[in-house]
This record gives structure tokens, sequence and C-alpha cells, in this order.
């Protein structure tokens, strides 16, 4: 075997969100990180809309103040269901424990960025435009990966330990050949920026506005550039029936909501369009011997609460203590890894609860309930602002929602069944259009 000609303790695929994070978390705790990174920041990536209980993280990653620079303030959601014929505004403010009430709205290409400097400064060796192409697992001495860079120049590298945190592009998770396309639910989606949106007014400008239509969903995300990001997120057989650019589908599938038409009539689109095929996925399982997979290189199920950048960030953040164990510990990997991997589950776990049935009337029904604050519905807010790792006091009355849900969807059995055969049909498997344009 050929000597690998360089060497680190642990090496970090990716420099997105759960990337960086875990690589400023470990280099902070004084080990040696290499993280690489295929393209070169700043650089366009999707999910601009993040939750409260990302603020937390920020400031334990000294990174607080640069996000209030580069964001805009989200309040809370706005729903609007054309079905109802009204919208109701979510406030953060009424969840369970509402320390952490506010967020950001943030380019991406900003915000990945401030993430990976971050990164850097706190010792992390970064390298940009290298990406991984192969891996070899090496019995008790941690793995050999392969790189290439922009010039086309291959290295190898020693690591004692590997973090996946590739994103959508599952490295480990395609190497080992776990990774699954989600059963219970697929979603794809089509988005761009536009300028000159009609924004809500005053103090909840910045809140994320989602509008239900006949096809799926769309987002509205205001940006502190001024322009919003708006996309739809579909079922993929809706996005098979596509006979134009991407560009006039955007504008057609707009059409098809006509409170969204309302909200963009003096918009213009400022930016490229862009599609994704189906992106729900799971991977079987999130570590194994000197290694673990982090936030979308373990699993992705849908945009629709918002949670994958939190999700990716707190996996980063189990991930640093559970690479510190084995590290130190090596006899200790297994139960350590056991518990990483609660985490790793957890939280998909509990949004997709919600994600699976966001299509049904009763589900629908329960959002767009506009009556008096209750605990149920502080408990629904808990897990809208991203507090589903603690669920301090708040179980009993999640599970309530469940029931209510249960007991609504029974009342009206036809509109259920009706419900579950549309979505038996939707989530019909088509072939994958995996990013196009
Ligand atoms: C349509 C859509 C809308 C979304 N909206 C939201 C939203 O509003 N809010 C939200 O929180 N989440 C949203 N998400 C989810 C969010 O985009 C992801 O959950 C989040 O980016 C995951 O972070 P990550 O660090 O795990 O992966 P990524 O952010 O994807 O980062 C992975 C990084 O790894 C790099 N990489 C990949 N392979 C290699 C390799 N072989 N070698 C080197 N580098 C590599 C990539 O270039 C990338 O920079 C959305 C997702 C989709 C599909």
């Amino acid at each position: 075997m050929t000597e690998p000609e360089s060497s680190c303790e642990v090496l970090v695929i990716g420099g997105g969100p759960a990337g960086s994070t875990i690589a400023a978390l470990l280099a902070q705790r004084g080990r040696d990180v290499l993280m690489l990174e295929k393209s070169r920041h700043p650089r366009f990536h999707i999910g601009e809309s993040l939750l409260p209980m990302n603020m937390p993280l920020f400031e334990q990653l000294g990174v607080g103040e640069e996000m209030k620079r580069i964001g805009i303030v989200k309040r809370g959601a706005e729903f609007v269901s054309p079905s109802h014929g009204t919208a109701v505004m979510i406030d953060f403010n009424d969840a369970w424990d509402n320390t952490h009430a506010t967020a950001y709205q943030v380019r991406r290409d900003e915000f990945d960025e401030v993430l990976f400097r971050n990164a850097a400064a706190k010792g992390a060796r970064v390298v940009e435009e290298c990406k991984v192409t192969g891996i070899e697992f090496l019995a008790d001495a941690g793995a050999r990966v392969t790189t290439v860079d922009k010039a086309g120049q291959s290295q190898r590298i020693q690591a004692r330990f590997v973090v996946d945190a590739s994103g959508r592009d599952t490295f480990l998770s395609r190497h080992f050949g776990m990774k699954h396309r989600n059963k219970k639910h697929n979603s794809a989606a089509i988005f761009g920026h536009f300028a000159g949106a009609r924004r809500l007014e005053g103090e909840v400008e910045g809140n994320i506005s989602i509008f239900w239509f006949e096809h799926g969903w769309f987002w509205f995300i205001p940006l502190a550039d001024g322009n919003t990001s708006i996309g739809a997120t579909c079922w993929p057989y809706y996005m098979k029936t596509r006979q134009t650019d991407t560009r006039q589908f955007l504008l057609d599938t707009i059409a098809l909501c006509p409170e969204l038409v309302e909200r963009l009539k003096d918009a213009t689109l400022v930016s490229k369009v862009t599609a994704t095929g189906n992106f729900s996925y799971l991977s079987e399982r999130s570590s194994g011997t000197n290694y673990i997979l982090l936030g979308d290189a373990f699993a992705f199920i849908d945009p629709v609460f918002s949670s994958g950048v939190f999700l990716a960030m707190n996996s980063a953040f189990a991930g640093a203590d559970a690479v510190e164990a084995c590290l130190n510990q090596p006899r200790q990997a297994a139960r350590v890894l056991k518990q990483f991997d609660k985490v790793m589950t957890h939280g998909p776990k509990v949004f997709s609860w919600f994600i699976y049935r966001i299509t049904t009337p009763a589900m629908r029904d329960l959002l767009m309930y506009q009556g008096a604050e209750s605990k149920i519905k502080k408990a629904l807010i808990s897990v809208l602002i991203g507090d589903v790792f603690s669920k301090k006091g708040y179980a009993f009355w999640l599970l309530m929602f469940k029931v209510m849900y249960y007991w609504l969807s029974l009342s009206d059995p036809k509109g259920s069944l009706m419900a579950w055969r549309r979505r038996r049909r939707s989530i019909r498997a088509v072939d994958e259009m995996d990013v196009v344009v």
C-alpha cells in the first residue's frame, strides 16, 4: 500500500453548516482537524430560513454578531391556506419556552461562509475546491481518503476519524450502499429569488410565509438584501409534468396560487431558477468504526418546518462530543456512538410525524386553528422553533395535539381516506431527476 501524503486526527468531508460547526468545535478543543470542501465559498445553497434554536448554537460558536449582520429577523411563520380562505400567524413567542423566540433568514452563500471562516479562525485547517473521491477504512487505524483538487491533482490523506458532512452528496452513505429513498415521503422543489415582492409589514416583515396550493406548498422567505426567496415544494410527479424551461415552470407554478401572485405582482425574478429532484432519503446508520455522518449526509426529509440547518448544526454539536470521546476512549466508542445515534434519529423523527401528515385535512385544520392560546398550541409552536431535544414540560401537550389530530381525522373518515389515498398516489416513485440547471 502506498504511503499517504499527509495526515490529520479528524478529517471532515464538506464545509456546509454541519462540517464547519464540528470543525470549529473540535479545533477549539485542540484537535488537529482538516476540513475539505469541494466548492469555494461564497457559493449558492438552498435552505435560507433558520429556527430560533439555531441562536444558542451561534452564540456557542461565537458567530452571533456576524449572523445578526447578515440576517433579517424572523419572529414567526405565516400559513396561508386558500382552502380555508384565510391566513394565520404563528408567533414564536408563544412557544412553551420562549427564551429563544426569534431566528434569522439568511442568504446561504453568506451564512455558510461565516461558519466556514469561523472554523478556520478556531484553528481547523480548511481547504476549498478539494473533493473527497475515495475512502478506505483501515483496521484500527482510521481511514485513508483520496482527494482531487481543482487542478486535477490527487492526494491521499490518513485520518484517525472521518466525519461525513457532505450533505446531499451523502458520501459515506453511498460508499456503504446504505442510502435509501424515504418510502413514506417524497418531495421536489423549484426556486429562485425575486426583487420587489410585497412583504408583511412592521416587525413581522422577516417572517416566513407558507402558501398551500394544489400540488404542495410555496415558501416566501424575505432576505436582508431586499430580495425574497420563493420556492415551490411539490410532489415529484408534478415536477415531471414540466414541458417548459425551469424559469417558465416556476412562473407557471406560482400562477396556480392567486394569494402568492398577489404578493408578487410587482416583483421580478432576479436569479437563475433551480430545480431539485426527490430529496427525501435516509441512511441505515449514523456511525461506524472511526466515522460518523452529520446533517444531510445522514438524512433529509422535507423543508416545510425549516429544520435542516438546525438539525445539521445540532448533529455537529453532538458529533463533536462523540468524536472526542471515541478518540480519548476508543473502548467506549460503541456506547458513545449509540448515544450519538439517538440524537441523529430523534430530530428527524419528531419533524417527520408532522411532515408525513401535512397534506391531510386534519393537520391543515389544526395548523390553521385561530382560537385562543392553549397549551396544545404552545407545544406545537415549541416544535416549530426547533425545541425538540429537551421537550421541557410540553411532551404531554404534544401528545394531546396528536390525539386531537387522530380524533379530527376519525370525525371526517371520508376526507381522511381521500387524503390518505391521494398521498399514496403522490408519493409514488418517479425517476430520479436530480439537480437541474
Ligand atoms: C428545497 C430545499 C429547501 C430547503 N429549505 C430549508 C430552509 O428553509 N431552512 C433549513 O434549515 N433547511 C432547509 N433545507 C435543508 C438545508 O438545505 C440542509 O438541511 C442543510 O444545508 C444541511 O447542511 P449540511 O451541512 O448537512 O449539508 P450542506 O449544507 O449540503 O453542506 C455539504 C457541503 O459538503 C460539500 N461536499 C459534498 N460532497 C463533498 C465531497 N465529496 N468532498 C468535499 N466536499 C463535499 C458540499 O459542497 C457542501 O458545501 C432545504 C432543503 C431543500 C432541498
